[in-house]
């Protein structure tokens, strides 16, 4: 019997895998694969790795200074460190022309979530309204992946947006600038939730606050950003280091996937791959389970077609969450020294209410402790010295909210094939609602207004609105449906193109909330493991 054919390892792709292989099922993923550098001195702390490494500047900004962020990328709040560089390694053959859309995309082994922040939100029973299912459905598969990964939750006042499930563990210790935000949202909360549909709480994170098998708890090393070292902090490479300990589970990297080939009766029969170095190798599929995040898999779909017919699709209705990065400064802590020693990324989340309550808006507050500094120095109103003496002074007191939109599938914005190139070249077309930019004005003066009453100024001039495609939150393109329409799955994800082609990451999403998808993309994928295999 022919394997399943799994094209991916990165979040979508490995807990869709793995579900399989706990089932008896014979596996086969082809991955680009990218891999990533060992940790270097793995017990030492940010501040003993500046001090202790040969080279601090090599590894903090990088042999020919590519982690710093020059002046002209105005506003951008976050550099990619080198020991990250392969998350962000391209492969030659993945070649866009974007219009309103800025494509990021990994072809790293673990994907996108190799660098990413950790934060896991439940999508609620609204959220998924357009899916054909409700949060009963998926709520045993988030406490699995919650299992799987490790993840710290609490109920408070966030709940009334991210429903509860198992698996969730004790948040860690809150940095002081948090805690202090905490303390002083709780003696005004009335007022933040009556008059402004504001509720502060923990963020639900996926890092351990318990040992849990070889990896260890977070110990507070402050080296979040460089890649966690003890694995506290999740990434899919361990799911995917778990995988390859199964025998029914074959891995091939160093494959970039072309297209796939398939009969006149619309049954997928082999996946043609090439390797770096040309070479084209064919592999006999069973099932086909696309998983290399939503523009990839788009790619391959559409080639797939195009390679047999001529005939060059459009792939509607692509969605990504707005984001908006909006810099404060906390009065509370001014005078005050931040302590190095603590997680770095976002440890509170913010929520605000809408009358509709999809249309929910999400925030991340991060408060500042040992992140690449250059980027908020270069953005303050003043000359190098000055805007790096007022740093020192502020360092503790500043924080940023990262807020998130929903989106809508709309017709405008799709994906497809440049039929002018020579070779494979994605086209992404992405065009904002008109009202956009009033609403996201009034939506920021409603932050600006919450971040007061905690304490908090954020400087209009500094917030700023990030470009399309930058959340790395892609979904929509071959979406669930209940009716069986061309370019459209089932509700188990399945093509109602293709008998036995499966999509297990962002594509077939019918709404995006908010909400940061990437929980939401691992729990589907283990449920339709679980629904249709
Ligand atoms: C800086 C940053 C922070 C983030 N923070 C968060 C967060 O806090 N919370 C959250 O929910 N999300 C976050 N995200 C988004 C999250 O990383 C993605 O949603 C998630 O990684 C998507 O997973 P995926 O498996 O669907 O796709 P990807 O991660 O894109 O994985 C794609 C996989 O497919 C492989 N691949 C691609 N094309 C091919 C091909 N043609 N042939 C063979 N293999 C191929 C790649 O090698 C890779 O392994 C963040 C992203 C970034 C960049
Ligand atoms: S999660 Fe961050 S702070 Fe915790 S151990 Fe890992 S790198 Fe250190």
């Amino acid at each position: 019997m022919d394997p399943v054919v799994v094209v991916g390892s990165g979040a979508s792709g490995v807990h869709f895998a793995l579900t399989l292989l706990r089932k008896g099922h014979r596996v086969v993923m082809l991955d680009v694969g990218h891999t990533r550098p060992k940790p270097v001195n793995p017990n030492d702390s940010l501040n003993a790795l500046k001090r202790r490494l040969n080279d601090p500047v090599d590894y903090f900004l990088g042999s020919n200074f590519e982690a710093v962020i020059l002046p002209p990328q105005k506003k951008e709040y976050y550099g990619f460190p080198p020991s990250k560089s392969h998350v962000f390694r391209q492969r030659k053959e993945f070649d866009h022309r974007s219009e309103g859309f800025a494509p990021l995309v990994s072809f790293a082994a673990g994907g996108l979530a190799e660098s990413w922040t950790g934060g896991c939100y439940p999508f609620n029973e609204q959220d998924l309204e357009a899916f054909p299912f409700g949060y009963d459905e998926l709520r045993p598969f988030y406490s699995e992946v919650a299992r799987r990964i490790g993840m710290t939750g609490t109920k408070d006042d966030l709940a009334r947006f991210f429903p509860m499930h198992d698996g969730l563990t004790e948040p860690l210790l809150l940095d002081e600038h948090s805690a202090v935000m905490m303390e002083t949202y709780l003696s005004r909360s009335r007022y933040l939730n009556e008059k402004l549909d504001c509720f502060l709480g923990r963020a639900r994170l996926a890092v351990l606050s318990r040992d849990a098998g070889e990896r260890k708890a977070c110990s507070y090393t402050g080296r979040c950003l460089w890649g966690c070292a003890s694995e506290a902090l999740y990434t899919p490479a361990i799911t995917l280091r778990e995988c390859r300990t199964w025998p029914n589970f074959e891995y091939y990297d160093g494959l970039h996937v072309d297209h796939f080939r398939f009969d006149s009766g619309g049954q997928v029969r082999t996946v043609v791959a090439k390797h770096a170095d040309g070479r084209t190798q064919e592999f006999a599929a069973g099932t086909l389970a696309l998983a290399a995040g939503t523009l990839c898999s788009a790619g391959i779909f559409l080639e797939s077609i195009r390679k047999d017919s001529g005939e060059v699709l459009q792939l509607r209705g692509l969605m990504d969450n707005r984001q908006v990065l909006m810099p404060y400064l906390n009065l509370h802590m001014l005078g005050r020294r931040f302590n190095p020693n603590t997680y770095q990324y976002h440890q509170l989340a913010m929520g605000i209410r809408q009358p509709n309550p999809a249309d929910y808006v999400h925030g991340l507050v991060t408060t500042l402790k040992t992140a690449l500094i250059h980027p908020v120095v270069q953005n303050l109103p003043f000359d190098l010295r000055t805007s790096a003496a007022v740093f020192r002074n502020l360092h503790a007191a500043l924080g940023l909210v990262n807020i998130n939109y929903p989106d809508r599938r709309r017709e405008e914005n799709y994906i497809t094939l440049d039929t002018d190139a020579t070779k494979r070249r994605l086209v992404i077309n992405y065009k904002p609602e008109e009202d956009e930019a009033e609403r996201l004005r009034q939506m920021n003066k409603r932050f600006q207004k919450t971040l007061w009453k905690l304490g908090c100024i954020a400087p209009s001039a500094m917030t700023h609105v990030r470009p399309m495609g930058a959340s790395v939150h892609y979904a929509g393109t071959l979406p669930m449906s209940t009716s069986p329409a061309p370019l459209t799955c089932s509700e188990t994800c399945r093509s109602h193109d293709f008998k036995n082609l499966y999509f297990v990451d962002g594509t077939t999403f019918p709404f995006l909330p908010s909400k940061n998808l990437t929980f939401t993309l691992m729990a589907n994928a283990v449920r339709v493991g679980e629904r249709a295999f």
